[in-house]
């Protein structure tokens, strides 16, 4: 698909009296045309309606940087009256009763919610493998994954079917897949956005993360639906004020740790580096032993509160139910069929770690590795701007390639420290290795994203 459907143009066109259901018709025919399997559901009658209060606002000078403009969202968002599944089995049939507050907010700005997109079943995954739809593939080459869990999205704006998505990031799952599909992806501050209306997959990491073609895309979106005013509806949403840091010029760069990656990475990786010495920024070298181990912190915080948000599904209140002979079976029967086979290992693992006899052994010591790992990171700030990583350890993987789980959790050793301590992390595009794109992590304290759009647009700039 051609390059100018993205957000600058689209806006330019709406300014220039374009109308706003033309631009949703385009989008939708573009959706239509996706070969990548990137969306789950158009909203085409609802999205039309918008796009006429859009041309609406247009007429009477209400326009806003989102009036118009077509935005696709992660399927495990809610949108009232709307299908939200979390690409799973067991929400097939589930419409939602009430829309989430990203929505609200970006529907007040007069923006057009096309569809939504494909993602990892309840967002566990790296590669939309999960999805019950079957997988997003990369629009760089269709034999490669498009990452995951919010793969959809990210390979919907790399494609130009949307200037704009939405995704939420636990682990990585708005940073990977960006990098994957050479797009821009952020995870702000945990508790910048609102979760609510947000599917629950691990209520301590989840938050609400932005695609873009730019960095400054990314920012026009993340400015609209931070939490300027608490909403009251996710006890742990904050008032957002970003800091206004100055900024030193000063990089930090975990050598041992990034060394993690393939060979093909860390030489797109150390290029850029060097562009940011010649342009007078100081390397840091850092060492960040507790982050090292991050991976395995996580794949126990995370599996343990994702088995308890899952535990509502069971049938009885919402999504699809089976029949059984009493309310155990039932309970049964409707998770086994419901559930695939990554939920069930989440499930099993986070229970078992939860359980009384493990609980001190794996649980307490992961919160008190958790504890020591933000302190690591956050101390870090006190000297750099920003911690500097590849995304990922390699460019976008082939479908079917990393059947076994623990090499698909080994993927997510860059993005999971950010979750952990809750900090802001941004990926942007790089470079590519065999013509496939591969994006920067940078990280910084929290409330800091404006030296992430800082230090991304830089990035951009050295191209
Ligand atoms: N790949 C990670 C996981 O499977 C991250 C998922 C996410 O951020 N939602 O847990």
């Amino acid at each position: 698909m051609d390059s100018k459907f993205i957000y600058e143009n689209i806006k330019n066109r709406l300014s220039s009296g374009v109308s706003a259901v033309d631009i949703a018709k385009e989008a939708i025919k573009r959706i239509k045309e996706d070969e990548n399997n990137a969306f789950v559901n158009i909203f085409e009658e609802s999205a039309i309606n918008q796009a006429k209060i859009a041309d609406e606002m247009f007429k009477t000078k209400t326009q806003t940087s989102l009036t118009g403009i077509p935005i696709a969202i992660k399927d495990n968002i809610c949108y009232k009256d709307h299908k939200t599944t979390s690409s799973s089995l067991i929400l097939k049939d589930f419409t939602s009763p009430f829309s989430a507050t990203v929505i609200k907010k970006l529907l007040n700005l007069g923006a057009v919610i096309i569809g939504t997109t494909n993602c990892d079943e309840f967002a566990m995954g790296g590669s939309t493998e999960n999805s019950c739809y079957g997988v997003t593939t990369n629009p760089h080459d269709k034999t490669r994954v498009s990452g995951g869990s919010s793969g959809g999205s990210a390979a919907a704006v790399a494609s130009f079917a949307v200037p704009l998505s939405l995704g939420s990031d636990t682990g990585g799952s708005v940073r990977q897949p960006a990098s994957f599909c050479g797009v821009v992806g952020l995870k702000p501050t945990y508790g910048s956005v609102s979760r609510n209306g947000l599917m629950m997959l691990s209520s301590s990491l989840d938050v609400i993360g932005q695609f873009g073609n730019s960095v400054s895309d990314v920012e026009v979106l993340f400015n609209a639906i931070k939490e300027d005013d608490s909403d009251g509806m996710d006890m742990t949403s904050q008032n957002y004020k970003t800091k206004k840091s100055k900024l030193n010029k000063r990089i930090g760069i975990p050598k041992s740790f990034v060394e993690k990656a393939k060979k093909e990475t860390t030489e797109v990786f150390y290029g850029l580096i060097e562009k940011f010495k010649n342009d007078n920024y100081e390397i840091v070298e850092l060492d960040l032993p507790v982050s090292s181990e991050a991976g395995s912190i996580y794949y126990i915080i995370q599996p343990a509160e994702a088995s308890s948000n899952l535990a509502r599904f069971d049938g009885l209140r919402y999504g699809n139910k089976k029949e059984g002979d009493n309310l155990w079976d039932e309970y049964i029967k409707t998770r086994n069929c419901g559930f695939g086979n990554e939920v069930k290992k989440r499930i099993a693992i986070g229970t078992y770690v939860l359980s009384s006899g493990y609980y001190d052994a794996y649980y307490n010591k992961a919160q008190l590795a958790r504890q020591a790992l933000t302190n690591e990171l956050t101390s870090v700030f006190e000297d750099v701007d920003v911690i500097m990583t590849p995304t990922t350890l390699t460019v976008a993987f082939e479908v079917g390639s990393k059947q076994k789980s623990v090499d698909m959790y080994e993927e997510d050793k860059f993005t999971v420290i950010a979750n952990l301590s809750g900090v802001p992390a941004m990926s942007v595009p790089m470079g590519f290795n065999q013509n496939l794109p591969l994006g920067v992590q940078c990280i910084t304290n929290h409330n800091n994203e404006d030296i992430l759009f800082n230090y991304g647009k830089k990035i951009e700039q050295y191209g």
